[in-house]
């Protein structure tokens, strides 16, 4: 039976960790967080990062635009907390409204203030091993591995989802702790060969968004499995691998929810 990789305890760790530094800063950090328009998953988002970082002694300036707002008028909105030296670090919230592309404006977010690690400059330097601000959810999935205490070094490692947020930025940095890295996505499901990929998988990373994509039987035994997706089923959250038949062949497996999640906020 698998051991349990859980989130919590390794987030409030960093928790700590963070407190820490952030006491002995003359000043307070700055989070500044902008949401466009009323949706409920960002309001969660927003509940959720503004507990986190009072926590932890950062200040949460929160701004709400309205839903029409032109993309010209956010991006000058962003250069106002680009430029004013108080703020820190600049967040925004998911999903945007149609007349917004993410991609777009996320471009005009200073990268040093960029805390999501989602400006080019920042996801091109994890292609130099130099990176000092990572996207969340990969730094989350290397924190889980790192909490294992197996070395990557040479390891067969499958991620399964090609996403510029999750799986590109962490083959990277797995590819950068010298993991032998297969990237899995839609042509290799469509070829037929997710399975045969999954079952080599001394490391399996999935982050797709199907629930029961990654049948358990094909789990190596004695795998480290990292559970990424999120998906409602019913009155239920769960990942996209079958739990029950892979915890029982797995030597590590995060729970969904109560692995991944946790950690991603606090990174
Ligand atoms: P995206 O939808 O952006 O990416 C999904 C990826 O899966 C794509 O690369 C897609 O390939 C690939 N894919 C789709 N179908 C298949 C298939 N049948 N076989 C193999 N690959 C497939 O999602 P995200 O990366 O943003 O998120 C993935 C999941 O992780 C979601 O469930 C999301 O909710 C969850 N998530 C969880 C977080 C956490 O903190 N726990 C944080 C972020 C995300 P293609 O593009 O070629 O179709």
């Amino acid at each position: 039976m698998a051991k349990l990789l859980e989130g919590k305890p390794l987030a409030e760790k960093i928790k700590e960790e963070i407190k820490s530094e952030v006491s002995s800063l003359k000043k307070k950090p700055v989070l500044a967080s902008i949401q466009v328009g009323d949706n409920a998953g960002a309001e969660a988002y927003v509940k959720s990062q503004k507990k986190t970082a009072e926590g932890l002694g950062i200040e949460y300036q929160f701004h709400k635009l309205n839903q029409d707002i032109s993309e010209m008028s956010l991006i000058e909105f962003i250069q106002k907390l680009n430029a004013d030296k108080s703020v820190n670090g600049i967040i925004i919230q998911m999903p945007l409204p149609s007349q917004i592309d993410y991609k777009k404006i996320s471009q005009f977010i200073l990268p040093e203030k960029d805390v999501e690690g989602m400006h080019p400059a920042n996801i091109g330097k994890i292609v130099f091993g130099k990176a000092k601000i990572l996207p969340c959810t990969p730094a989350a999935v290397m924190e889980l591995l790192n909490s294992t205490g197996v070395n990557l070094y040479g390891k067969e490692v499958v991620v399964v989802g090609h996403s510029e947020i999750v799986g590109k930025p962490l083959s990277l940095l797995l590819l950068d702790k010298f993991a032998t890295v297969t990237i899995c996505h839609i042509g290799t499901s469509g070829a037929g060969k997710l399975e045969e990929h999954v079952r080599k998988a001394e490391v399996l990373i999935v982050a797709v968004g199907k629930a029961g994509l990654i049948k358990g039987e094909w789990v190596k035994e004695g795998a480290i499995v990292i559970d990424v997706g999120i998906n409602r089923v019913g009155d239920k959250i769960v990942g996209d691998v079958e739990f029950e038949a892979a915890e029982k062949r797995a030597a590590y497996i995060t729970p969904v929810p109560g692995g991944v999640g946790p950690l991603t906020v606090t990174m």
